[in-house]
């Protein structure tokens, strides 16, 4: 039988500060071609380029002479979790096959 020791720790959650605040992007739900992804400060921000692109796309035709004119726009956030006293082993420290946490 195996006991675990469990403890509360305190943590935060905000954007991660070494990624882009934003990133938009539109794909076409018709052939699956989408824009470059374009970075954003906030969402909604290259809204206006984004809709550029599909406009652009819609306005061409396939191997069949139609026009696609379904998008799915994604905006992507990126987070970080910040625990406010350590929480992991320190690097090389940690054995294989079990987890910090258990003991006995
Ligand atoms: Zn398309």
């Amino acid at each position: 039988m195996s006991r675990m020791r469990m403890r509360y720790v305190k943590m935060s959650l905000g954007a991660d500060p070494d990624a882009e605040p934003c990133v938009i992007q539109v794909r076409c739900t018709g052939c699956g071609a989408a824009s470059t992804p374009v970075p954003e400060q906030f969402p909604g921000e290259q809204r206006d380029r984004a809709e550029e692109w599909a406009l652009s796309h819609t306005g061409r035709i396939d191997a069949e002479g139609r026009h696609h004119t379904g998008y799915q726009v994604t905006v992507t956030m990126f987070w970080r979790v910040t625990p406010h006293e350590e929480i992991d082993p320190p690097r090389g420290e940690q054995s294989a096959g079990s987890t910090p946490s258990e003991t006995g």
